[in-house]
């Protein structure tokens, strides 16, 4: 079977009803008056949370999107549906939560990432931004594709955190934000099971949820942390969430 039917195969056989509560895709979650953000009040077992809504998705982002689900995961693809089962924190080495919403804010991806030209014209960006003082931004649907994480932006939301930098490092309200948005995500796509750093990602070479059709084609991370991944994991199973680590397939970069 071609790599892509096969892709398809498994996408179909893996797919499932989201919670009544989530946008049944993308582009549903799109035209919704709020563009598919949360409102961080709708899942009982955890307190109320504002998540700030501040929406990047165009209809230029939604093309360069779809050309990115092509190129990298799919070549027959016609939706930027992806199908969460992966929550990866990362830092953003700036100082602002306002920096990283001016950064990811253009749907073309600047000059100063030459590594990055060969898997696309589509921006780089997050679902979630979270500032220093634990405000959270959401930027697009949980359901739409975000380029933040080679490999696995298929079935990936992404948190970022403006900080990361010796001058800026992250805090104890970021950390707090995390804890709960994890906790938050998890509820509302229950198929979420592994909690992954940046610099983790390496772990899921390898194995099936793996999904490069460009060779080769890998940068090395840092981010968020090996601190603040372990108290983001010692956090959430202190209120009865457990996640899986990235699993072992090649773990490069630690
Ligand atoms: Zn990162």
């Amino acid at each position: 079977m071609k790599r892509a039917s096969f892709f398809l195969a498994c996408w179909l056989a893996t797919a499932s009803p989201l919670n009544a509560q989530e946008a049944s895709s993308c582009a549903t979650a799109l035209k919704a008056p709020d563009r598919g953000c949360f409102s961080g009040s709708d899942v009982p077992t955890l307190a109320s949370r504002n998540i700030l809504c501040r929406p990047i998705y165009t209809p230029e982002r939604e093309a360069l999107s779809l050309e990115y689900f092509r190129l990298h995961y799919n070549p027959e693809a016609t939706s930027i549906d992806i199908d969460p089962r992966i929550v990866v924190a990362h830092w953003t080495d700036g100082p602002t939560a306002a920096g990283a919403l001016a950064t990811f804010r253009p749907t073309r991806l600047g000059g100063d990432r030459p590594e990055l030209k060969k898997g696309g014209a589509l921006n780089v960006s997050s679902q979630f931004v979270v500032d220093r003082n634990g405000d959270i931004y959401q930027l697009m649907p949980t359901t739409c594709l975000a380029r933040h994480v080679i490999g696995l932006n298929w079935a990936a939301i992404g948190i970022e955190n403006a900080g990361g930098d010796p001058k800026y490092p992250l805090t104890k309200k970021q950390l707090e934000a995390n804890i709960w948005l994890v906790q938050y995500l998890k509820a509302k796509h229950p198929r979420i099971a592994y909690l992954s750093g940046h610099f983790e990602y390496g772990g899921f070479r390898g194995t099936p949820l793996w999904h490069e059709l460009l060779k080769n084609y890998y940068t090395s991370k840092s981010d968020p942390g090996k601190k603040f991944m372990a108290n983001l994991r010692s956090g959430i199973k202190a209120n009865g969430l457990e996640l899986k680590e990235p699993p072992q397939g090649k773990r490069f970069h630690r």
